[in-house]
C-alpha cells in the first residue's frame, strides 16, 4: 500500500491511510459497526479480535493523522481530554509535570482535580521562556507538557527550545497542537516525543465529532499508549472515525481560509477603538511572533481581543448581540465562534490564576470560521457598536 509519506499535505490529507475497500472497490473506507471479529480458529484471526483494540475504520484514520503530522504511530482515543488522560495514565506517585501557565482549562482541571489526587505534582509556570524550565526540573520530573498556542492569549512557546530541555534531562515532551492544527505545526519534527490533538476542532472540523489522537515516532511509546488504551477503553467509535476522516479531507482548504480571515479580521480589530488588546500571533509586535514565524506556517484563526474598559456585563451584552459567530465553547470548525472563557472555557481555573495568565473578565475569544470575511467583519461592526 502506498503511504504517501513522500507528496504533500493536501495530497496525505484526502489519501493517506484511506485505500479503497478490498471487498468491494468502495472508495471510502466503510464505518466497521462491529464489536467483535470472527475467527477461523482460536486465536487466528484477520488482525482484528475485538474493537476495543481494533478497528479497521479507526485504523484508517490513525493512519490518515499519523500521515499529517510525519509521525509513525497515531492513536485515536474517545475526546482531546481522553488523549491527554492516557499520557498522565503513564505516570506513577512522586513524578513531577512542568506545563504552561496558560492551559486548555479541561487540562488544568485534570492535572490538578484528578491527578494531583494521585500522588502527581505539577508545575504551572511561564514556558514562553524555556530557560524557566531548567529551575523545575529535579529527580521525579517525567514529563513536560506544553500547549503552543496557549488559550486564550496566543502565547507561542518555543517547541524546539522545550525538547533540547527534555532531552538533556530525559524528560518526555508532549505537545497538545490542538490550536495550530497540523496544517500549520508539527511538534514532532521539532524533537516533542508525544502530538496530542482535540480532534474535535480543527481535524474534524465541522463541530459533529469529540475525539482525540495522540501521535508519536518511538516504538516502544506507541506500545505504551496502546496498551493504556486497549486496557482503560477510551476508544472512539467507527462511525465518529469516518466523519472524521470525511472532514481531513478538507483540512488544508479549510486551514488556508481560516488563516486568510483571521489576518482580515485580526487587521480589522486591531484599529478598532473598543479593542483595548488583540493576541494574534501574526503581528509583528506580537512578543512571541519570531518563533510562531519559524515554528507555524501560518497563524491561524484564532483570535482574542480584550474590550476596552468593559465591565462583565458590557462584555456580557456584546458577546450576545452577534448575528453570524455563535456564542459557545469549541474552535476550530466552519463556522465562526465567539467565546467568553472566564465564563465558559475557563471557568474551572480559580480567578487568581486566571487573571495572572490575562484571561480577564473583559476578554472574548473567536474562532474565525471560513464564512465570508466581508460578513464576518460586518458582523463585529455592528455587536462592538452595543
Ligand atoms: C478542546 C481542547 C482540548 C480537549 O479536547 P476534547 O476533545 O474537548 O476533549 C484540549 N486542548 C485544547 C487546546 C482544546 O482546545
Amino acid at each position: 500500500m502506498s503511504d504517501f509519506s513522500n507528496h504533500k499535505f493536501g495530497t496525505k490529507a484526502i489519501h493517506a491511510g484511506a485505500e479503497p475497500d478490498p471487498s468491494t472497490g468502495a472508495i471510502m473506507t466503510p464505518i466497521f459497526q462491529t464489536s467483535t471479529y470472527v475467527q477461523e480458529s482460536p486465536g487466528k484471526n484477520k488482525g482484528f479480535g475485538y474493537a476495543r483494540g481494533k478497528n479497521p475504520t479507526r485504523e484508517a484514520l490513525q493512519k490518515n493523522i499519523a500521515a499529517l503530522e510525519n509521525g509513525k504511530h497515531c492513536i485515536c482515543f474517545g475526546s482531546g481530554m481522553a488523549a491527554t488522560d492516557a499520557v498522565m495514565r503513564m505516570l506513577k506517585p512522586g513524578d513531577e509535570v512542568i506545563t504552561g501557565d496558560d492551559l486548555y482549562g479541561g487540562s488544568y482541571r485534570l492535572f490538578t482535580k484528578i491527578y494531583e489526587n494521585y500522588g502527581i505534582k505539577f508545575h504551572f509556570i511561564n514556558l514562553t521562556d524555556a530557560s524557566n524550565i531548567e529551575k523545575y526540573i529535579n529527580s521525579n520530573t517525567k514529563l513536560i507538557w506544553a500547549e503552543t498556542p496557549t488559550n486564550p492569549t496566543m502565547q507561542i512557546i518555543d517547541i524546539a527550545a522545550c525538547s533540547k530541555i527534555a532531552k538533556q534531562h530525559h524528560l518526555l515532551l508532549a505537545v497538545d497542537n490542538t490550536f495550530a492544527s497540523p496544517y500549520l505545526q508539527n511538534p514532532l519534527a521539532l524533537g516533542a516525543d508525544i502530538v496530542m490533538h482535540s480532534v474535535t476542532k480543527y481535524l474534524g472540523g465541522h463541530s459533529d465529532v469529540v475525539m482525540g489522537a495522540l501521535i508519536v515516532n518511538e516504538d516502544k511509546l506507541h506500545e505504551q499508549l496502546y496498551f493504556i488504551l486497549n486496557s482503560c477503553g477510551a476508544n472512539p467509535g467507527p462511525m465518529d472515525c469516518f466523519l472524521v476522516m470525511r472532514g481531513i479531507k478538507t483540512l488544508h482548504l479549510r486551514m488556508e481560509r481560516h488563516c486568510y480571515n483571521g489576518r482580515k479580521i485580526a487587521e480589522y480589530l486591531k484599529t478598532h477603538p473598543k479593542i483595548g488588546k488583540i493576541y494574534w500571533p501574526g503581528f509583528a509586535e506580537h512578543p512571541n511572533h519570531e518563533i510562531a514565524k519559524e515554528q507555524m506556517r501560518d497563524f491561524g484563526g484564532m483570535i482574542s481581543i480584550v474590550l476596552k474598559g468593559a465591565s462583565l456585563e458590557e462584555t456580557f451584552k456584546i458577546a450576545s448581540s452577534f448575528k453570524v459567530f455563535s456564542l459557545a465553547e469549541s474552535l476550530g470548525g466552519v463556522e465562526s465562534l465567539i467565546n467568553h472563557p472566564v465564563t465558559m472555557t475557563h471557568a474551572s481555573i480559580p480567578k487568581a490564576e486566571r487573571e495572572k495568565a490575562g484571561v480577564v473578565d473583559n476578554l472574548l475569544r473567536l474562532s474565525v470560521g471560513v464564512e465570508d470575511v466581508e460578513d464576518l467583519i460586518e458582523d463585529l461592526n455592528q455587536a462592538l457598536s452595543n
